[in-house]
């Protein structure tokens, strides 16, 4: 079992250690095929300054990478982001128009965010964090939240992936499926947040929705290492054909 494709990597434009460069520089040691960045997106700067600073900066990237793409021959660079969901509704942090310059969207639901309003923040962060252990909500209406975030994403956008689904914010694991299975959305298997089970692996794949496997790098070195996903595949017996980078 051997990956294709990094589909999920961070450089020093957010919080990455590494410069683009030096992330391409790994992915040719790993023979990838293909390689994306895919910083976090603005909302994910204001409270942490782990994302971009703002979306525009994500074109900045593209264009580096295309300077890039005329002299890697064998790697396929791609410009992406890891945008935030950032109310229930499912909007994110990055304006279509950009999303439609980028070679690849990711999507994920995060705690430590700018949300959109004092109402989802509320959802998202306060719900998942004090509120249901203070017994404010229930923990189910919280699941039921969550999944609903990510789904109304899925299906308002052209997501490719929903990273690290469940990861600090419980999902209905089986409803998201269902959906990205309908839209054509990949839900990840994450390397570096190894929260998955093979029952969750299960539960998704059930549906006939296909993975991708990611390291989710924040250092060069990171990139292209998915040793702990594939081992997980393993365990759940995942068909390979549902897999779309590893063969
Ligand atoms: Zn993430
Ligand atoms: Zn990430």
């Amino acid at each position: 079992m051997y990956l294709t494709a990094d589909y999920h990597t961070h450089t020093n434009y957010g919080h990455g250690a590494g410069r683009i460069k030096d992330n391409i520089r790994q992915a040719i040691q790993f023979d990838l095929d293909e390689l994306a960045i895919t910083e976090h997106g603005p909302a994910s700067h204001s409270l942490t300054r782990l994302g971009v600073k703002d979306s525009l900066q994500l074109l900045e990237i593209k264009e580096e990478i295309a300077e890039y793409n005329r002299y890697f021959d064998g790697l396929n660079l791609l410009a992406g982001v890891e945008a935030n969901v950032i109310n229930l509704e499912g909007r994110l942090d990055v304006p279509e128009v950009i999303l439609n310059e980028l070679d690849i969207v990711l999507a994920g639901l995060h705690l430590w965010i700018k949300p959109d309003s004092w109402q989802a923040g509320r959802r998202i962060i306060f719900d998942n964090t004090i509120g249901y252990r203070l017994g404010l909500i229930p923990r189910g209406k919280v699941r039921q939240n969550n999944t609903q975030a990510l789904v109304n994403a899925v299906k308002r956008y052209d997501i490719d992936i929903i990273t690290h689904p469940g990861y600090q914010l419980d999902i209905n694991t089986y409803r998201l499926a269902t959906v990205c299975r309908r839209e054509d959305t990949c839900l990840e298997i994450n390397n570096s947040h190894q929260q998955l089970s093979a029952d969750f692996i299960d539960t998704a794949a059930s549906t006939g929705v296909e993975f991708a496997v990611n390291s989710d790098a924040h250092t060069a070195g990171g990139v292209g290492r998915v040793d702990s996903a594939l081992e997980l595949i393993n365990e759940a017996e995942l068909d390979l054909d549902q897999v779309i980078n590893v063969t």
